[in-house]
C-alpha cells in the first residue's frame, strides 16, 4: 500500500486534508518541492503547484495525484475543490501551518470547518517504516559507514575540526547521497563535552574527538557517532569510553520488539550512573529516524509506560557521557525493529577505541 494510501484509510468519508509541509508533501506524494499543496480526499488527490514545477511533479509524484497548477490562487482552487467534493470539514497540519497560514485560510475558507489532526495522523504513518524507507535509511547508513572509514585515514595533528566537518560532507555527497542529514559535528579536546557542539576553525585538540553525522539518501536520514582518541587515551579516558560502550551494547541487547522506549533508556543509565557518572548522560539514550533525523519515538526516561518498540521503528542509541570543561564521548548506531520482533543495526562501524 502507498503512503497516500495508508493516509486516505486514516480520512473520515466527508473529511479533506490539506498539506503544506515539505516532509509531509514529500512522504504523501513522492516529490518534493515548496510551494504548493496536497488536497487530499479519502479517494481523490489534488497536487497543486505552479508552472514552475508542473512537469516534475507529472513524472515524479505517485501517479494517483491529479496534478493542478491553478490560475488564480491556490487557496481559491482549494475552496473550489472541497465545494466540487461537498467537503466542509479540513485537517490541517496542526505542528507545522503558521499563524500567517491560519489567517489565509480563515479568509479564503469561510465556509469550511478547519479542524486539527492532519500532523497527529501522518506522525502515527511515517513511526512505522516500510521495506522502501527501511531500504533508503541502509543505504544513508552505508554512506555514512564509508565516511568514517575514509575519515580516519585523514586524521592527523594539524586538521582543523571544520576541515573534519566538511571533509565527511564532502566524502558523503560524492559517494552519492542527496546531502547531509543534520550539521556535522566534529568536536575535539575540552569541547568534546558539548553533545551538540559545532566544529571550530582550530587545529585538533589532544584527547576525544567526536564526530556524530550523517548521509541523506532518497530523503532518509542516517545518524551515527563515532569517538576516536587524538593520540593516546588515558586510564581515566579508557575507562570512561568502556563505560559508554557497555552501556550502549547493554542497551543494543535488550532492544526489540515489545521492549519499553523509558526501560531501553534505563539499561544505559543505570550502567552510567552505577559507575559513577551519575548526571553525566544528559540527553536521552536515543530518537527516531526518517525523513526527518528526530522523530518519534523517544527512548527516553520521559517516555510513557505504554510507549514500546515496534516493527518498522527506526532508533539510535547513543549513549554519552559528558565531563563540563573536560572532555566527553558518545557512541550511536542506528538500529530498525524487524517484523518479527529481532533487531537490524544498520551501523557497521567499528567501536573499539581508536588512537590516532
Ligand atoms: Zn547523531
Ligand atoms: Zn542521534
Amino acid at each position: 500500500m502507498t503512503h497516500l494510501q495508508k493516509f486516505q484509510q486514516k480520512l473520515e468519508s466527508d473529511r479533506a486534508a490539506l498539506i503544506s509541509s515539505a516532509q509531509n508533501t514529500f512522504y504523501l506524494s513522492g516529490f518534493r518541492y515548496d510551494d504548493g499543496y496536497l488536497l487530499i480526499f479519502p479517494s481523490r488527490a489534488v497536487l497543486l503547484t505552479d508552472f514552475r514545477y508542473e512537469e516534475a511533479a507529472q513524472s515524479h509524484a505517485d501517479s494517483a495525484f491529479e496534478v493542478l497548477c491553478p490560475k488564480r490562487g491556490m487557496l481559491d482552487a482549494v475552496r473550489e475543490l472541497l465545494l466540487e467534493e461537498n467537503v466542509r470539514d479540513l485537517l490541517i497540519e496542526e505542528e507545522s501551518v503558521t499563524v500567517a497560514l491560519g489567517e489565509r485560510l480563515n479568509q479564503k475558507l469561510t465556509d469550511v470547518t478547519v479542524h486539527k489532526g492532519a500532523s497527529a495522523r501522518l506522525k502515527a504513518l511515517r513511526v512505522i517504516k516500510d521495506e522502501g524507507e527501511i531500504a533508503a535509511i541502509a543505504a544513508a547508513q552505508e554512506i555514512t559507514d564509508a565516511a568514517f572509514s575514509h575519515i580516519l585515514g585523514y586524521l592527523k595533528p594539524g586538521v582543523r575540526e571544520i576541515d573534519v566537518a566538511l571533509e565527511l560532507e564532502f566524502f558523503m555527497r560524492r559517494a552519492g547521497a542527496d546531502g547531509i542529514a543534520f550539521h556535522t559535528i566534529a568536536v575535539s579536546g575540552a569541547a568534546s563535552s558539548l553533545p551538540h557542539g559545532v566544529p571550530r576553525s582550530c587545529p585538533l585538540e589532544r584527547g576525544f574527538l567526536t564526530m556524530d553525522f550523517g548521509a541523506r539518501v532518497g530523503g532518509y536520514c542516517a545518524d551515527m557517532t563515532r569517538t576516536v582518541v587524538i593520540g593516546r587515551a588515558d586510564a581515566e579516558m579508557k575507562r570512561l569510553y568502556d563505560t559508554v560502550l557497555k552501556a550502549q551494547r547493554a542497551a543494543l541487547d535488550r532492544a526489540a520488539g515489545g521492549v519499553s522506549c523509558r526501560a531501553l533508556d534505563l539499561v544505559a543509565r543505570d550502567i552510567i550512573d552505577g559507575a559513577g557518572y551519575e548526571g553525566c548522560f544528559g540527553h536521552s539514550l536515543g530518537h527516531g529516524v526518517g525523513l526527518d533525523v528526530h522523530e518519534d519515538p523517544r527512548l527516553s526516561r520521559g517516555a510513557s509506560e505504554s510507549a514500546v518498540l515496534l516493527p518498522g521503528h527506526v532508533v539510535t542509541v547513543e549513549p554519552g557521557i559528558y565531563l563540563a570543561g573536560k572532555y566527553g564521548c558518545r557512541i550511536e548506531d542506528m538500529i530498525a525493529v524487524n517484523a518479527d520482533g529481532s533487531i537490524r543495526n544498520f551501523t557497521k562501524s567499528t567501536k573499539e577505541l581508536i588512537e590516532i
